[in-house]
């Protein structure tokens, strides 16, 4: 039996359609062997995720994706093998629970303008008690038929410079890595092709996200292609980076995003799991 790592996806804590139990049952009959839950801010699903693991057999790494700021950007540090009880790395989930309620007041605020009410009441009702996201939205404005896809919803309303976007007030990308590294986490950048970054951007951020204490990063995820595999390899060559596969699964009616479905790490990079204890 081949080990499997998939070492990034969501569960109901943030924005995953699973609750964690779900997850953690879908993933052990895709056969899964390891699995890093990684909601948005919070580590609220572990514990439930953890109890599954050990019915299952599957192996549970305590994870996170944190939300970043650098030069203005987004970017996302996958945490692995972290401490959620680590007072600092809990206190900030804790505030970004606060920062993301109040961005969705924003939000909504802006929707409202676009003759588009209610949007508050509704995602704070879908997240429950988990992390509100923008995906929260995105479903909102597909339920009210104002767009007909979740893409639409980015492309139309919440994306950077559409009318509902609010830019959040993120930690610094080395204030994130310090959470995950000092309880005891390996710090991942996460789907390093999303943020279309030049030649020079991408050097410029590993360089920082390495003298910051990061150490690995996503090699295969979900949607890469053979190209974009070679490409991320190749920065984690360059810059003597463990390379993470993880699908970054949300929802099972994503028919091209599955747990576990996954191309093999290139055997010239260095495996982020063998730097897990
Ligand atoms: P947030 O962290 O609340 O800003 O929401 C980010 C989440 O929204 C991401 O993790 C994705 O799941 C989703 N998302 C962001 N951009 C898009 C997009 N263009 N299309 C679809 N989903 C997106
Ligand atoms: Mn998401
Ligand atoms: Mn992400
Ligand atoms: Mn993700």
């Amino acid at each position: 039996m081949p080990e499997i790592y998939d070492l990034h996806c969501h569960s109901t804590a943030s924005d995953g359609a699973l609750s964690p139990t779900e997850l953690v049952k879908r993933a052990h009959q895709q056969g899964v062997t390891a699995l890093a839950l990684t909601d948005h801010d919070t580590t609220a699903g572990l514990a439930e995720a953890k109890d599954c693991a050990m019915n299952t057999g599957i192996k549970l790494i305590f994870g996170i994706e944190l939300s970043t700021n650098w030069h203005d950007q987004c970017l996302h540090i996958v945490g692995l093998g972290i401490d959620p009880a680590y007072p600092p790395l809990a206190e900030a989930t804790q505030n970004l629970q606060r920062t993301r309620l109040e961005r969705a007041e924003k939000v909504a605020h802006k929707l409202e303008k676009k003759n588009i009410p209610g949007a508050l009441d509704a995602v704070i009702k879908a997240a429950g008690d988990g992390m509100i996201t923008r995906t929260h939205f995105a479903d909102f404005l597909v339920s009210q038929n104002h767009v007909s896809t979740r893409q639409e919803a980015f492309d139309r309303y919440l994306a950077k410079g559409k009318p509902a976007y609010v830019s959040t007030p993120w930690a610094d990308l080395e204030q994130g890595i310090n959470w995950i590294t000092e309880s005891g986490g390996i710090a991942v950048l996460a789907h390093p092709l999303r943020y279309k970054l030049t030649a020079n951007w991408m050097k410029r951020l590993l360089t920082a996200f390495k003298e910051a204490g990061g150490q690995g990063i996503e090699v295969v995820t979900g949607r890469y292609n053979a190209d974009e595999i070679r490409l991320a390899a190749d920065y984690a060559k360059r810059f003597d980076l463990a390379g993470s596969t993880g699908s970054d699964f949300h929802s099972p009616d994503n028919e091209w995003v599955e747990l576990g479905r996954l191309a093999p790490l290139p055997v010239n990079i260095k495996p982020v799991w063998e730097l897990l204890h």
